[in-house]
């Protein structure tokens, strides 16, 4: 099935595309104005991306809001993980925020929803995945995006000598990830 994806971030629509396979991942076409990421929630978030999508285009829209949420910091930044160190903060300055703040080893969770909207059909569903790991004391690696130098995944243990998410295949991060769980949700629904 081809599902257009919501997103103007460049590393999520890579990733989807291998993770949805043999599902068609779809670009969204520069027309399409995405709402502002005004909800406390991962899902709120992302139905408002994939309704905005789906209402302009008329066809199946996925998208999908994720971040981190720190136990230290009582679950921030959570819902926040794209501007934790300012509105236009870079990853770099996000990773640096959020290892000044929280201490090593210290629990951490990837959170990943969702959100799929069928205008034709009037439908919308939700998946929901988690990856849980602890603080690395320093970044290693250069996969991934984002918090990933930092993350310690917990099926990656023993930590800290495991690998942090940056140092795993994208296979191995699609294998274990809050991605790639949401993901696996979602391709059981689609079936096929
Ligand atoms: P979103 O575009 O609102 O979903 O922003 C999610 C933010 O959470 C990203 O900019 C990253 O800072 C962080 N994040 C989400 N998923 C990952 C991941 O797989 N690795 C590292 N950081 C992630």
């Amino acid at each position: 099935m081809k599902l257009v994806l919501s997103t103007r971030n460049a590393h999520k629509a890579e990733e989807f595309e291998k993770l949805l396979a043999p599902h068609e991942v779809a670009p969204l076409p520069d027309e399409v104005v995405l709402p502002p990421e005004t909800g406390t929630t991962f899902a709120e978030n992302a139905l408002g991306k994939a309704r905005a999508a789906a209402q302009a285009l008329g066809v199946t829209v996925i998208a999908d809001d994720s971040g981190v949420e720190s136990a230290a910091l009582d679950g921030r930044p959570g819902v926040y993980s794209a501007r934790f160190a300012g509105e236009d903060a870079t990853d770099q300055e996000n990773l640096d925020k959020l290892l000044a703040e929280a201490p090593a080893g210290s629990a951490l969770a990837y959170v990943c929803v969702i959100a799929l909207v069928d205008p034709v059909a009037g439908t919308e569903e939700v998946f929901e995945g988690r990856c849980t790991g602890t603080l690395a004391a320093e970044p290693r690696g250069d996969g991934g995006f984002g918090y990933d130098p930092a993350f310690l995944p917990d099926d990656e243990i023993p930590a800290p000598a495991g690998r942090t998410m940056a140092e795993l295949t994208p296979e191995e991060k699609g294998a274990i990830s809050h991605r790639g769980r949401a993901a696996a949700l979602l391709r059981e629904h689609l079936g096929g």
